[in-house]
Protein backbone atom coordinates (compact mmCIF):
# COMPACT_ATOMS: atom_id res chain seq x y z
CA UNK A 1 0.00 0.00 0.00
CA UNK A 2 1.26 3.20 -1.18
CA UNK A 3 0.60 6.37 0.96
CA UNK A 4 0.48 9.48 -0.55
CA UNK A 5 -1.04 13.07 0.09
CA UNK A 6 -2.93 12.71 -3.34
CA UNK A 7 -3.64 10.36 -6.22
CA UNK A 8 -4.42 11.51 -9.33
CA UNK A 9 -6.73 9.37 -11.54
CA UNK A 10 -5.63 10.49 -15.56
CA UNK A 11 -2.38 11.63 -16.64
CA UNK A 12 -3.73 13.82 -19.69
CA UNK A 13 -2.65 17.43 -19.27
CA UNK A 14 -5.27 18.32 -16.60
CA UNK A 15 -3.39 15.83 -14.65
CA UNK A 16 -0.30 16.93 -15.25
CA UNK A 17 -0.77 20.42 -14.63
CA UNK A 18 -2.87 19.31 -11.51
CA UNK A 19 0.37 17.16 -10.14
CA UNK A 20 2.56 20.46 -10.89
CA UNK A 21 0.71 22.64 -8.74
CA UNK A 22 0.35 19.75 -5.84
CA UNK A 23 4.24 19.95 -6.36
CA UNK A 24 4.83 23.61 -5.49
CA UNK A 25 2.56 24.10 -2.63
CA UNK A 26 4.70 20.62 -1.03
CA UNK A 27 2.53 17.83 -1.10
CA UNK A 28 3.48 14.54 -3.06
CA UNK A 29 0.98 12.59 -5.40
CA UNK A 30 1.03 9.55 -7.60
CA UNK A 31 -0.58 9.41 -10.68
CA UNK A 32 -2.52 6.69 -12.39
CA UNK A 33 -3.64 6.32 -16.11
CA UNK A 34 -5.01 3.39 -17.72
CA UNK A 35 -3.02 4.03 -21.31
CA UNK A 36 0.66 3.27 -21.64
CA UNK A 37 1.48 6.33 -22.27
CA UNK A 38 1.57 9.94 -20.76
CA UNK A 39 -0.86 12.77 -22.36
CA UNK A 40 -4.32 11.60 -22.48
CA UNK A 41 -6.27 12.79 -25.81
CA UNK A 42 -3.01 14.97 -26.59
CA UNK A 43 -0.89 12.01 -27.51
CA UNK A 44 -3.65 9.42 -27.75
CA UNK A 45 -5.74 11.33 -30.70
CA UNK A 46 -3.98 14.25 -31.71
CA UNK A 47 0.21 13.67 -31.26
CA UNK A 48 1.12 15.44 -34.34
CA UNK A 49 -1.93 18.36 -34.30
CA UNK A 50 -1.10 21.81 -33.66
CA UNK A 51 -2.90 23.33 -30.46
CA UNK A 52 -3.41 27.09 -30.76
CA UNK A 53 -5.14 28.12 -27.36
CA UNK A 54 -2.29 27.24 -24.87
CA UNK A 55 -1.65 30.38 -22.70
CA UNK A 56 1.68 31.95 -24.14
CA UNK A 57 2.27 29.44 -26.34
CA UNK A 58 1.16 30.54 -30.48
CA UNK A 59 1.54 26.79 -31.67
CA UNK A 60 2.60 22.93 -30.16
CA UNK A 61 0.92 19.94 -31.30
CA UNK A 62 -0.54 17.64 -28.40
CA UNK A 63 3.06 15.85 -28.25
CA UNK A 64 5.24 18.64 -27.87
CA UNK A 65 2.78 20.00 -24.85
CA UNK A 66 2.65 16.83 -23.53
CA UNK A 67 6.42 16.53 -23.41
CA UNK A 68 6.35 20.50 -21.72
CA UNK A 69 4.21 19.17 -18.74
CA UNK A 70 5.79 16.78 -18.04
CA UNK A 71 9.55 18.50 -17.89
CA UNK A 72 7.58 20.90 -16.18
CA UNK A 73 6.69 18.01 -13.29
CA UNK A 74 10.10 16.01 -13.41
CA UNK A 75 11.89 18.00 -10.32
CA UNK A 76 8.73 16.69 -8.16
CA UNK A 77 9.76 12.96 -9.07
CA UNK A 78 6.57 11.82 -8.88
CA UNK A 79 5.18 8.00 -9.94
CA UNK A 80 3.09 7.26 -12.83
CA UNK A 81 1.25 4.33 -12.72
CA UNK A 82 0.68 3.53 -16.20
CA UNK A 83 -1.56 0.72 -18.14
CA UNK A 84 -3.47 0.70 -14.88
CA UNK A 85 -7.34 1.92 -14.29
CA UNK A 86 -8.26 2.88 -10.89
CA UNK A 87 -11.46 0.36 -10.26
CA UNK A 88 -12.45 0.51 -6.94
CA UNK A 89 -12.09 3.61 -4.31
CA UNK A 90 -12.73 2.80 -0.64
CA UNK A 91 -13.36 5.07 2.36
CA UNK A 92 -11.62 3.82 5.78
CA UNK A 93 -10.83 6.93 9.20
CA UNK A 94 -11.09 9.53 6.36
CA UNK A 95 -8.44 8.17 4.06
CA UNK A 96 -9.39 6.93 0.68
CA UNK A 97 -8.54 3.72 -0.70
CA UNK A 98 -7.94 2.96 -4.33
CA UNK A 99 -7.29 -0.40 -6.06
CA UNK A 100 -6.26 -0.58 -9.43
CA UNK A 101 -6.98 -3.34 -12.21
CA UNK A 102 -3.23 -4.42 -11.06
CA UNK A 103 -4.13 -4.67 -7.62
CA UNK A 104 -1.99 -1.78 -6.62
CA UNK A 105 -3.17 -0.19 -3.57
CA UNK A 106 -3.16 3.44 -2.80
CA UNK A 107 -4.08 5.32 0.86
CA UNK A 108 -4.64 9.31 0.31
CA UNK A 109 -6.38 11.93 1.89
CA UNK A 110 -7.44 13.11 -1.74
CA UNK A 111 -8.58 11.87 -4.89
CA UNK A 112 -8.15 14.24 -8.07
CA UNK A 113 -10.14 12.53 -10.57
CA UNK A 114 -9.16 14.53 -14.07
CA UNK A 115 -10.14 11.37 -16.06
CA UNK A 116 -11.21 13.22 -19.37
CA UNK A 117 -13.97 11.30 -21.66
CA UNK A 118 -13.17 8.14 -19.66
CA UNK A 119 -10.46 5.53 -20.03
CA UNK A 120 -9.47 4.55 -23.27
CA UNK A 121 -10.16 0.85 -24.01
CA UNK A 122 -9.21 -0.77 -27.39
CA UNK A 123 -12.01 -2.32 -29.14
CA UNK A 124 -12.31 -6.10 -28.73
CA UNK A 125 -12.80 -9.37 -30.75
CA UNK A 126 -16.55 -10.47 -30.28
CA UNK A 127 -15.06 -14.20 -29.41
CA UNK A 128 -15.69 -15.35 -26.42
CA UNK A 129 -12.45 -17.57 -27.17
CA UNK A 130 -10.28 -14.56 -27.79
CA UNK A 131 -10.28 -14.08 -24.05
CA UNK A 132 -8.94 -16.93 -23.25
CA UNK A 133 -5.52 -15.80 -25.60
CA UNK A 134 -5.85 -12.01 -24.42
CA UNK A 135 -2.42 -10.04 -23.36
CA UNK A 136 -0.98 -13.90 -24.76
CA UNK A 137 -1.31 -14.32 -28.27
CA UNK A 138 -4.09 -12.25 -29.00
CA UNK A 139 -3.77 -8.84 -28.61
CA UNK A 140 -4.88 -5.09 -29.03
CA UNK A 141 -2.08 -3.13 -28.85
CA UNK A 142 2.16 -3.85 -28.90
CA UNK A 143 4.31 -3.27 -26.46
CA UNK A 144 7.32 -4.92 -27.21
CA UNK A 145 7.23 -5.91 -31.28
CA UNK A 146 10.58 -8.16 -30.69
CA UNK A 147 8.20 -10.88 -29.67
CA UNK A 148 6.94 -11.46 -33.61
CA UNK A 149 10.31 -12.20 -35.42
CA UNK A 150 10.09 -15.53 -37.10
CA UNK A 151 6.75 -15.79 -36.07
CA UNK A 152 3.22 -15.39 -38.35
CA UNK A 153 0.83 -12.90 -37.34
CA UNK A 154 -2.21 -12.26 -38.58
CA UNK A 155 -3.54 -8.51 -38.08
CA UNK A 156 -7.04 -7.69 -38.32
CA UNK A 157 -8.32 -3.82 -39.00
CA UNK A 158 -8.10 -1.35 -41.84
CA UNK A 159 -7.09 1.41 -40.32
CA UNK A 160 -3.48 3.45 -39.46
CA UNK A 161 -3.08 1.07 -36.36
CA UNK A 162 -3.36 -2.10 -38.73
CA UNK A 163 -1.76 -0.37 -42.00
CA UNK A 164 1.25 0.59 -39.92
CA UNK A 165 1.62 -2.38 -37.72
CA UNK A 166 1.67 -4.61 -40.84
CA UNK A 167 4.04 -3.06 -42.79
CA UNK A 168 6.52 -2.41 -39.43
CA UNK A 169 5.95 -6.46 -38.47
CA UNK A 170 5.98 -7.51 -42.26
CA UNK A 171 10.11 -6.87 -42.01
CA UNK A 172 10.66 -9.83 -39.53
CA UNK A 173 7.43 -11.61 -39.55
CA UNK A 174 4.67 -13.51 -41.79
CA UNK A 175 2.04 -11.16 -41.82
CA UNK A 176 -1.77 -11.67 -42.90
CA UNK A 177 -3.43 -8.04 -42.94
CA UNK A 178 -7.38 -9.23 -42.93
CA UNK A 179 -9.99 -6.21 -43.41
CA UNK A 180 -13.80 -6.89 -43.67
CA UNK A 181 -14.23 -4.31 -46.38
CA UNK A 182 -12.26 -3.60 -50.09
CA UNK A 183 -11.17 -0.18 -49.17
CA UNK A 184 -8.79 0.83 -46.15
CA UNK A 185 -9.48 3.26 -43.97
CA UNK A 186 -5.76 4.47 -43.29
CA UNK A 187 -3.27 7.09 -44.58
CA UNK A 188 -2.91 7.01 -48.81
CA UNK A 189 0.51 6.47 -48.54
CA UNK A 190 0.51 3.40 -46.26
CA UNK A 191 -2.08 1.66 -48.63
CA UNK A 192 0.35 1.79 -51.29
CA UNK A 193 3.08 0.81 -49.30
CA UNK A 194 0.55 -2.16 -47.88
CA UNK A 195 -0.23 -2.72 -51.87
CA UNK A 196 3.18 -2.91 -52.55
CA UNK A 197 4.44 -5.63 -50.01
CA UNK A 198 1.64 -7.76 -51.29
CA UNK A 199 2.81 -7.22 -54.63
CA UNK A 200 6.11 -8.70 -53.71
CA UNK A 201 4.89 -11.37 -51.96
CA UNK A 202 5.82 -9.80 -48.02
CA UNK A 203 2.68 -9.82 -47.01
CA UNK A 204 -0.88 -11.69 -47.67
CA UNK A 205 -3.92 -9.20 -47.62
CA UNK A 206 -7.37 -10.79 -47.53
CA UNK A 207 -10.30 -9.00 -47.55
CA UNK A 208 -14.08 -9.17 -47.04
CA UNK A 209 -13.55 -11.80 -44.09
CA UNK A 210 -13.52 -11.24 -40.38
CA UNK A 211 -13.14 -12.89 -37.15
CA UNK A 212 -15.24 -15.93 -36.60
CA UNK A 213 -12.79 -17.89 -33.64
CA UNK A 214 -10.36 -18.85 -32.26
CA UNK A 215 -8.73 -22.01 -31.73
CA UNK A 216 -5.71 -23.94 -29.36
CA UNK A 217 -5.53 -25.79 -26.37
CA UNK A 218 -2.97 -24.77 -24.33
CA UNK A 219 -1.64 -21.92 -26.72
CA UNK A 220 -2.74 -20.71 -30.32
CA UNK A 221 -2.82 -22.36 -32.68
CA UNK A 222 -5.01 -21.02 -35.79
CA UNK A 223 -7.68 -18.10 -36.61
CA UNK A 224 -11.47 -19.05 -38.05
CA UNK A 225 -11.96 -16.13 -40.63
CA UNK A 226 -15.78 -16.28 -42.10
CA UNK A 227 -16.90 -13.90 -45.42
CA UNK A 228 -20.14 -11.88 -45.77
CA UNK A 229 -21.93 -15.35 -46.86
CA UNK A 230 -20.64 -16.97 -43.51
CA UNK A 231 -17.67 -19.14 -45.33
CA UNK A 232 -15.17 -19.95 -43.34
CA UNK A 233 -11.50 -20.86 -43.80
CA UNK A 234 -8.52 -21.51 -41.36
CA UNK A 235 -5.28 -19.87 -40.81
CA UNK A 236 -2.44 -20.95 -38.78
CA UNK A 237 -0.90 -18.38 -37.18
CA UNK A 238 1.31 -17.54 -33.57
CA UNK A 239 -0.31 -14.37 -33.31
CA UNK A 240 -3.73 -12.01 -33.79
CA UNK A 241 -3.63 -8.44 -33.42
CA UNK A 242 -6.68 -6.80 -33.32
CA UNK A 243 -6.98 -2.69 -33.99
CA UNK A 244 -10.41 -1.56 -34.36
CA UNK A 245 -9.64 1.80 -32.14
CA UNK A 246 -10.59 3.33 -28.96
CA UNK A 247 -13.69 3.04 -26.91
CA UNK A 248 -14.27 5.74 -24.14
CA UNK A 249 -15.90 4.95 -21.31
CA UNK A 250 -16.07 6.06 -17.70
CA UNK A 251 -16.27 2.67 -16.28
CA UNK A 252 -15.64 2.06 -12.92
CA UNK A 253 -15.99 5.90 -11.66
CA UNK A 254 -20.10 5.80 -12.53
CA UNK A 255 -19.65 3.16 -9.43
CA UNK A 256 -17.98 5.62 -6.91
CA UNK A 257 -21.10 7.18 -5.50
CA UNK A 258 -20.23 10.40 -7.05
CA UNK A 259 -23.34 12.43 -8.37
CA UNK A 260 -22.97 12.08 -12.33
CA UNK A 261 -24.75 14.06 -14.56
CA UNK A 262 -24.56 13.18 -18.56
CA UNK A 263 -21.60 11.31 -17.99
CA UNK A 264 -19.59 14.54 -15.84
CA UNK A 265 -18.74 14.89 -12.42
CA UNK A 266 -20.61 18.13 -11.03
CA UNK A 267 -18.10 20.13 -9.04
CA UNK A 268 -18.34 23.74 -6.78
CA UNK A 269 -16.05 25.99 -8.50
CA UNK A 270 -13.96 27.01 -6.07
CA UNK A 271 -12.23 24.01 -5.44
CA UNK A 272 -13.77 21.33 -7.64
CA UNK A 273 -14.70 19.30 -5.33
CA UNK A 274 -17.35 16.89 -6.10
CA UNK A 275 -20.36 15.64 -3.44
CA UNK A 276 -17.68 13.34 -1.84
CA UNK A 277 -15.24 15.17 1.05
CA UNK A 278 -11.42 15.00 -0.48
CA UNK A 279 -12.48 13.68 -3.91
CA UNK A 280 -11.86 16.64 -6.81
CA UNK A 281 -13.38 16.43 -10.43
CA UNK A 282 -11.27 18.60 -13.14
CA UNK A 283 -10.56 19.15 -16.91
CA UNK A 284 -13.19 17.47 -19.33
CA UNK A 285 -15.19 15.26 -17.12
CA UNK A 286 -16.46 17.96 -14.51
CA UNK A 287 -19.05 19.96 -15.15
CA UNK A 288 -20.52 23.38 -13.90
CA UNK A 289 -22.48 26.47 -15.33
CA UNK A 290 -20.08 27.47 -18.07
CA UNK A 291 -17.59 25.01 -18.03
CA UNK A 292 -15.19 24.92 -20.96
CA UNK A 293 -13.51 21.74 -22.28
CA UNK A 294 -10.57 23.23 -23.14
CA UNK A 295 -7.36 22.56 -21.51
CA UNK A 296 -6.97 26.20 -20.62
CA UNK A 297 -9.89 25.58 -18.58
CA UNK A 298 -8.50 22.20 -16.86
CA UNK A 299 -4.89 24.03 -15.81
CA UNK A 300 -6.80 26.63 -13.32
CA UNK A 301 -9.27 24.11 -12.44
CA UNK A 302 -6.44 21.62 -11.31
CA UNK A 303 -4.73 24.64 -9.35
CA UNK A 304 -7.75 25.21 -7.57
CA UNK A 305 -8.22 21.76 -6.89
CA UNK A 306 -4.46 21.41 -5.65
CA UNK A 307 -5.33 24.09 -3.02
CA UNK A 308 -8.09 22.32 -2.00
CA UNK A 309 -6.29 19.09 -1.91
CA UNK A 310 -4.15 20.89 0.92
CA UNK A 311 -6.38 21.39 3.73
CA UNK A 312 -7.17 17.53 3.87
CA UNK A 313 -3.74 16.54 3.49
CA UNK A 314 -2.27 18.82 5.79
CA UNK A 315 -4.91 19.64 8.50
CA UNK A 316 -2.96 21.37 11.13
CA UNK A 317 -1.34 23.91 8.49
CA UNK A 318 -2.85 27.01 7.11
CA UNK A 319 -2.42 27.48 2.76
CA UNK A 320 -0.16 30.55 2.26
CA UNK A 321 -0.48 31.78 -0.87
CA UNK A 322 2.66 32.65 -2.60
CA UNK A 323 3.88 33.54 -6.32
CA UNK A 324 6.45 30.95 -7.68
CA UNK A 325 8.89 34.31 -8.40
CA UNK A 326 9.22 35.13 -5.27
CA UNK A 327 8.66 32.19 -3.10
CA UNK A 328 11.72 30.68 -1.67
CA UNK A 329 9.87 26.91 -0.53
CA UNK A 330 8.77 26.87 -4.04
CA UNK A 331 12.79 27.60 -5.68
CA UNK A 332 13.77 25.07 -3.11
CA UNK A 333 11.02 22.32 -4.49
CA UNK A 334 11.76 22.77 -7.80
CA UNK A 335 15.46 22.83 -6.63
CA UNK A 336 16.59 26.39 -8.53
CA UNK A 337 19.51 27.23 -7.22
CA UNK A 338 20.20 31.19 -6.17
C1 LIG B 1 -8.95 16.06 -32.04
C2 LIG B 1 -8.99 16.94 -30.80
C3 LIG B 1 -8.48 18.23 -30.87
C4 LIG B 1 -8.51 19.05 -29.73
N1 LIG B 1 -7.99 20.32 -29.82
C5 LIG B 1 -7.97 21.13 -28.72
C6 LIG B 1 -7.45 22.46 -28.78
O1 LIG B 1 -7.01 22.92 -29.83
N2 LIG B 1 -7.43 23.19 -27.62
C7 LIG B 1 -7.93 22.71 -26.43
O2 LIG B 1 -7.86 23.42 -25.41
N3 LIG B 1 -8.47 21.47 -26.37
C8 LIG B 1 -8.50 20.67 -27.47
N4 LIG B 1 -9.07 19.42 -27.41
C9 LIG B 1 -9.68 18.99 -26.13
C10 LIG B 1 -8.59 18.58 -25.13
O3 LIG B 1 -7.76 17.55 -25.68
C11 LIG B 1 -9.27 18.09 -23.85
O4 LIG B 1 -10.00 19.17 -23.30
C12 LIG B 1 -8.20 17.65 -22.85
O5 LIG B 1 -7.46 16.55 -23.34
C13 LIG B 1 -8.86 17.26 -21.52
O6 LIG B 1 -7.82 16.90 -20.67
P1 LIG B 1 -8.09 15.96 -19.41
O7 LIG B 1 -6.74 15.84 -18.75
O8 LIG B 1 -9.24 16.48 -18.65
O9 LIG B 1 -8.55 14.56 -20.01
P2 LIG B 1 -7.92 13.55 -21.09
O10 LIG B 1 -6.95 14.22 -21.97
O11 LIG B 1 -9.09 12.86 -21.71
O12 LIG B 1 -7.12 12.51 -20.18
C14 LIG B 1 -7.81 11.69 -19.27
C15 LIG B 1 -6.98 10.48 -18.94
O13 LIG B 1 -7.61 9.79 -17.85
C16 LIG B 1 -7.43 8.40 -18.03
N5 LIG B 1 -8.45 7.70 -17.23
C17 LIG B 1 -9.80 7.83 -17.26
N6 LIG B 1 -10.40 7.05 -16.34
C18 LIG B 1 -9.39 6.39 -15.71
C19 LIG B 1 -9.35 5.41 -14.65
N7 LIG B 1 -10.45 4.96 -14.04
N8 LIG B 1 -8.13 4.96 -14.27
C20 LIG B 1 -6.98 5.39 -14.86
N9 LIG B 1 -6.97 6.31 -15.85
C21 LIG B 1 -8.15 6.79 -16.27
C22 LIG B 1 -7.56 8.22 -19.55
O14 LIG B 1 -6.92 7.02 -19.97
C23 LIG B 1 -6.87 9.48 -20.08
O15 LIG B 1 -5.51 9.26 -20.39
C24 LIG B 1 -9.07 18.58 -28.52
C25 LIG B 1 -9.59 17.28 -28.46
C26 LIG B 1 -9.55 16.46 -29.59
C27 LIG B 1 -10.12 15.06 -29.50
Amino acid sequence: MTNTDVVIVGAGPTGLFCAHQLGIIGLKCEIVDNLDKIGGQCIELYPDKPIYDIPAIPECTGEELTKNLIDQIKPFNFNFHLNERVQEIKNENNNWILKTSKGKEFSSPNIVIAGGVGSFEPRKFPSKSCEKFEGKSVLYSIKDKSIFKNKSVVIFGGGDSALDWAIELSKDSKVTLIHRRDEFRGAQASVEKVKELQKNNKLEVITKYSIKDVKGDKSLESVEIKDESGKSKNLKTDYVLGFFGLIMQLGPILEWGLNIDKKTIPVNTESFETNKKGIFAIGDICSYPGKLKLILSGFHEGALAARGCFKYARPDEKYKFEFTTSSKSVKDRLGVKE
